[in-house]
């Protein structure tokens, strides 16, 4: 499968100096990799400090090419697009005019042809593209916040707990839309609580445990590896 890959060598990030992430190796091959671990581990912190949203030390870069740390408009550039937790949305603009936004850093030639097949991608989204943001259901607003994060081009994707507070059909009908978008050669990473369809859908899987590496493997080796069975299936 065609691809980026994203490599990342001795990764801290933190808050107030407080390392949250100690010296993180990743690489994270074409396809889908998902990041798993409990509360608190520094999930949410290694996409931000990845997206340039959050200062780090140590080394990224995506296909051979450093990402700087703290720049998220060069790394937007650079084409990494995050889909942060809980959606970041403008509830009083429009499916539309969120999407629009997606695409600021895009040539205005450019933005009409990924509005158009933002809507091919997501007819649900296309039906409503007027309607305010805020008024959609929770697993709507989740695919506008993917949609908007495919409207800056990316090639490489990450999701925060995109699953998060949606029902079971939602969670089903999300997830095989991040299967299609890595089936068109964007490669995902992404952060789940939902360990067991996490580890269906993606193809790779790394455990992150107080800011460190604690398992990795390929998705379906881990999803019966002792690990992920006892800690995080609840399976003796
Ligand atoms: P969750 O699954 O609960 O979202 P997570 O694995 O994504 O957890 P992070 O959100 O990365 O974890 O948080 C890791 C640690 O960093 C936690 O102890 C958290 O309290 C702390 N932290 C997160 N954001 C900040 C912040 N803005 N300022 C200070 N500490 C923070």
């Amino acid at each position: 499968m065609s691809g980026s890959q994203m490599r990342v060598r001795g990764l801290a990030a933190g808050y107030h100096g407080f390392e949250v992430i100690k010296g993180l190796d990743l690489d994270v091959l074409p396809g889908i990799t998902v990041v798993l671990g409990p509360n608190g581990a520094g999930k949410t912190t290694l996409l931000k400090s990845l997206a340039g949203l959050l200062p780090r030390a140590g080394e990224a870069s995506l296909d051979g090419v450093a990402l700087p740390s703290g720049q998220a408009t060069t790394c937007v550039r650079s084409g990494l697009a995050l889909v942060a937790e809980g959606r970041q949305l403008f509830p009083q603009m429009s499916v539309t005019e969120n999407l629009e936004l997606g695409a600021w850093l895009a040539p205005a030639r450019l933005r009409g042809e990924r509005l158009a097949r933002a809507f091919d991608d997501f007819p649900r989204l296309k039906e409503r593209a007027g309607q305010l943001a805020g008024t959609m259901s929770g697993g709507e607003q989740q695919m506008v916040a993917v949609a908007r994060a495919m409207m800056s081009g990316p090639r490489f994707l990450m999701l925060d707990e995109p699953s998060l507070g949606l029902a079971p059909r939602m969670v089903d009908e999300l997830l095989a839309i991040v299967r299609r978008i890595a089936g068109q050669g964007v490669t995902v990473l992404m952060v789940e609580q939902n360990v067991r369809k996490a580890l269906q859908t993606a193809d790779r899987g790394y455990v992150l445990e107080r800011g460190r590496i604690v398992a990795a493997g390929d998705a379906r080796t881990l999803l019966h590896s002792d690990v992920i069975r006892q800690a995080y299936l609840g399976v003796a």
